[in-house]
């Protein structure tokens, strides 16, 4: 996966991105600085997608992560859409001018019916997706909807393609920018080690690993077939870990090498070493 036109761009073997052009972005272009997470609150990734295109919202993202991981982009990143709302941080207002937004399909904080827990479209919640936990700006606990691993690993990819690709210098959520009248993406995601992933990658070198020879395989997909080769790296080409698969690991690029565009791929484990 790489960014192209400020674009998400997918190569054989990686699951199709939904392209949309959303009619709720303003016109001309921004340089974005930070990355802003979200929750839909909806009741799945098709009707918030939906919403999120109907001029009537007047709201959008750039992206929408699915639980399962799929992956809907709204608009291009260096245009400003309408995520952020009323917003500030430290001496920057109005968000949407420097920021990138994802919203992950989440049905938020949910309210008790009975002895069953429900969202706003009044859809029941099983335990196994319910998080009790108190909201940092507030001081009661609250039942949250909780966030899939595979939902966060595509968050996790995504979010280390776009910070790299527009260096941007923070992750905040909706609630840091909007406190009080915000509360998205809430206690059940985990911020702050999230962050930490995608900008501790410089202090520690846990998550990055070199690669041990030349001619190494890059490769769209975790399997062994000629069709998904995207280049080949060179010996010392430096990478980060994002998640793993069988024998495979996927990774982010970090040293260039000629002739690879991608970004983002896989390289057979037994390839690589620690940095
Ligand atoms: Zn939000």
């Amino acid at each position: 996966m790489k960014i192209n036109n400020h674009k998400l761009v997918t190569d054989a073997g990686e699951n199709a991105i939904q392209h949309f052009n959303t009619p709720n972005q303003s016109a001309g272009v921004i340089v974005p600085k930070y990355l802003i997470i979200h929750y839909t609150a909806g009741n799945n990734m098709e009707s918030s997608v939906s919403w999120l295109m109907n001029k009537t919202a007047k709201a959008s993202a750039h992206l929408v992560i699915g639980r399962d991981g799929k992956i809907a982009q709204l608009g291009a990143f260096n245009k400003r859409l309408w995520h952020a709302g009323p917003s500030n941080w430290l001496n920057v207002t109005d968000l949407n001018t420097h920021s990138i937004g994802i919203e992950l399909d989440n049905s938020g904080r949910l309210s008790k019916e009975g002895d069953r827990f429900v969202n706003a479209s009044k859809r029941t919640i099983i335990n196994e997706e319910i998080v009790f936990a108190t909201h940092k700006n507030e001081t009661r606990e609250a039942a949250w909807q909780n966030y899939p691993q595979t939902q966060l690993d595509v968050l996790k990819e995504l979010s280390l393609l776009v910070v790299r690709h527009y260096n941007l210098i923070e992750i905040l959520g909706h609630e840091d920018i909007a406190p009080g009248r915000k509360s998205d993406p809430g206690p059940a995601f985990p911020m702050t080690s999230f962050a930490s992933y995608i900008f501790g990658r410089e202090e520690s070198t846990d998550n990055l690993f070199k690669v041990t020879t030349n001619g190494v395989n890059f490769r769209s997909a975790p399997e062994q077939r000629s069709e998904n080769i995207l280049g080949q790296l060179q010996k010392d080409t430096k990478v980060e870990y994002i998640i793993t698969s069988g024998g495979w690991i996927k990774v982010l690029i970090i040293t260039t090498n000629p002739g690879i565009e991608e970004q983002i791929g896989w390289v057979h484990n037994s390839l690589l070493k620690e940095a």
